[in-house]
Parts: C-alpha cells; structure tokens; sequence
C-alpha cells in the first residue's frame, strides 16, 4: 500500500513544485542524486571511477510539454558527452524519451534524440534510452529499434526492458534477434495486473529467465538489480555457461547498496552506477522511496544531522 501511495505521490505536481524549490527538498535529494549540475554528476562519475565502477548519468526530468525545453535537456547531454570525453571518464549517458519532447511532438523528439546518439557515435560512446511507464513502452522500443538501425548509430544505443511486464519475453527475443544491447530491470512504474506481474515472486522468476536470455546472446547488456538473489543467480549461471565478466555488467542506482557495488568490483565482475543530477529529482526520488519505503525514514534521520 505504502509503495502504490508514494509511486502516485510522484505524480503529484503541487507536492513535486513545493518539495523541488525547499532547502528540506533539496537536502533529502542528495542520498540519491548527485546534485543540480552537471559539474556536480562529473565529479561524482570521477570518484566512482576510482572505485573502479563505471558510470552513466542522467540529467533528470521527463515528460516536458515544449520542445525549447527538449532541446535545453538535450544540450546538458551534448555537453556532458564532451566533458566525459575530454576529462576520459568511464561514462555513457541515460535519457527519457518524453524528457526529450515525445509527448509534444515525436517527429522533433526523434530529431533530438538522434543527434545526442549521433555526437555519442563520432565520440564512440553510448546512449541508454529509460523505459517509463507502460503507455510509453512499445512507442520507446519502437523509437531505439529505428535509432538502431542506422548503421553509425548501431553499437551506441540501447534500450531497457521492465522484468514486471508480462510483454518482456517476447521483447527481449526481439531485441535478441536485432542485437540490440538491453538493460534488465524489474521496473519502477505502477502497472495494472492484465499487463504485469504483481507477485513478486513472479517478478523475479521473469527477471532470471530472461537474464538467462540476454547472457546466452552473446550481445553486451546490463543486469540491473540489488536484488541479490538476481545477482546471485546471474553469476551461479554465467558461471555454468563459461559467460565471462567482460561480456556483461551490472547496474545498481547512486546510492544504493554501495556495498554490493564494491563487493562485485572485488570479486572481479562489472558495475555500472547510475548517476541522476539535476532540479528535477522530485518523481526520481519518489520511486526511489516507494522501492524501499524504509529508505524515508533513512532519509528523514539524516536530514535532521
Ligand atoms: C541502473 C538502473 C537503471 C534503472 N532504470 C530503470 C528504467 O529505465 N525504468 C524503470 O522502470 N526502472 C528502472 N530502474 C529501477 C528498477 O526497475 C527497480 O525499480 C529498482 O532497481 C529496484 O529493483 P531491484 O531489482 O533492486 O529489486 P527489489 O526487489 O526492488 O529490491 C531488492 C533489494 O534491493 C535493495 N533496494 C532496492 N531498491 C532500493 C532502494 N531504492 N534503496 C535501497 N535499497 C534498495 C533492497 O535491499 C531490496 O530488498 C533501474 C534500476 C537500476 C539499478
């Protein structure tokens, strides 16, 4: 109950505006977003890099209603790729298609996009397209197939499949089959029950099979999870398959269960930390508290420090 009340929380805009504009607000962000700028994201991809964790950074936001506002988000993106060239950072980018207009217009959002996955190409770097919310699933699937076939373009996008979707394992086969890199999630929206999982057993069990999938293909995706039954169960089977450490990675969020992060680097496997910054952190936050409501009451201690 308390999950379904904070993810409907997130879509709250009066609550989002009070709490992205008070000092309280922003104090409770840093557990989990790296700060506003995007010096801010750099300097925590540099530290993260130290650990020996590579990194992709997302400039929050999504859903914006005018396309000026898309084409302000992607030039925090061109900039960012030219930084992490220039200071040679273990980095690639993340984005949202609907914070790149989508909803305003798809045509321009196409546009957009492609160029961000162009300056990545020339720079042979890469850009992770988010899945959000079901209403936007075939509709970004669609979008990375169409970016991904051009051939420049090929090795420097990828997209993101939800294991809470009934719908993934015929995705995941397609995806296969145009060797299209994914990341694996279990998926962070509030979904009806025809089109996905509720159980969380059922969650999961959909999580290790098409991990299974994805490892077998002999194409580089991400396994992200802090799930550690997921974990375990995806190096018990690249173990059996002889899939070694460099064909994969996994993913976990900034913030969350650092431990974990340093324990996979130590044991000789991969992981990528996803780092958000930005103003708009306030639907990032949420889903963040509503995965792990415990994470509130963390949060809420420390401001008080
Ligand atoms: C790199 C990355 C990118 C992602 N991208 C997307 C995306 O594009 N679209 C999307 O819908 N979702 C995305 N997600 C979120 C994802 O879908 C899940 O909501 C989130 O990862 C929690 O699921 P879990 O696999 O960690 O397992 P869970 O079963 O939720 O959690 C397992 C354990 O992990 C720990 N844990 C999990 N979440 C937290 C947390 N917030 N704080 C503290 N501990 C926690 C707890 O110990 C928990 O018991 C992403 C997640 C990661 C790691």
């Amino acid at each position: 109950m308390l999950r379904a009340a904070l993810i409907s929380l997130s879509a709250s805009k009066s609550l989002r505006s009070f709490a992205e504009k008070t000092w309280a607000g922003q104090r409770l962000s840093r557990r989990f977003v790296a700060g506003t700028e995007i010096a801010d994201a750099l300097q925590a991809a540099r530290a993260m890099n130290q650990l020996g964790l590579s990194v992709s950074v997302d400039n929050l936001g999504e859903n914006v209603t005018n396309i000026a506002e898309a084409r302000h988000s992607a030039q925090l993106y061109h900039q960012m790729l030219d930084q992490m060239s220039a200071q040679s950072l273990g980095a690639n980018v993340s984005l949202k298609l609907t914070h790149m207009g989508l909803d305003v217009d798809e045509n321009a959002a196409y546009e957009i996009t492609a160029q961000v996955v162009e300056h990545a190409s020339r720079i042979n770097n890469f850009v992770r397209v988010d899945m959000e919310g079901s209403a936007y699933t075939q509709r970004t699937l669609d979008f990375v197939r169409q970016l991904h076939s051009r051939p420049d373009f090929a090795c420097h996008v990828g997209a993101v499949v939800q294991s809470y979707l009934r719908r993934s394992e015929e995705d995941i086969k397609q995806l296969i089959a145009e060797r299209i890199r994914v990341r694996l999630c279990k998926g962070a929206y509030k979904e009806p029950p025809d089109i996905a999982f509720e159980k969380k057993a059922d969650v999961d069990a959909s999580y290790v099979k098409l991990t299974k999938m994805l490892l077998k293909s002999g194409v580089y995706h991400g396994i992200a999870t802090h799930d550690e039954n997921m974990i375990r169960a995806t190096i018990d089977f690249a173990r059996a398959e002889k899939v070694a450490p460099e064909e994969f990675e996994f993913q976990m969020l900034y913030g969350v269960r650092r431990d974990l992060q340093q324990k996979l680097i130590k044991d000789g496997w991969r992981c990528r930390v996803y780092i958000p910054f930005g103003t708009e952190w306030y639907p990032y936050l949420m889903r963040r508290l509503a995965e792990r409501p415990a994470n509130a009451i963390f949060i809420l201690k420390n401001l008080f420090r």
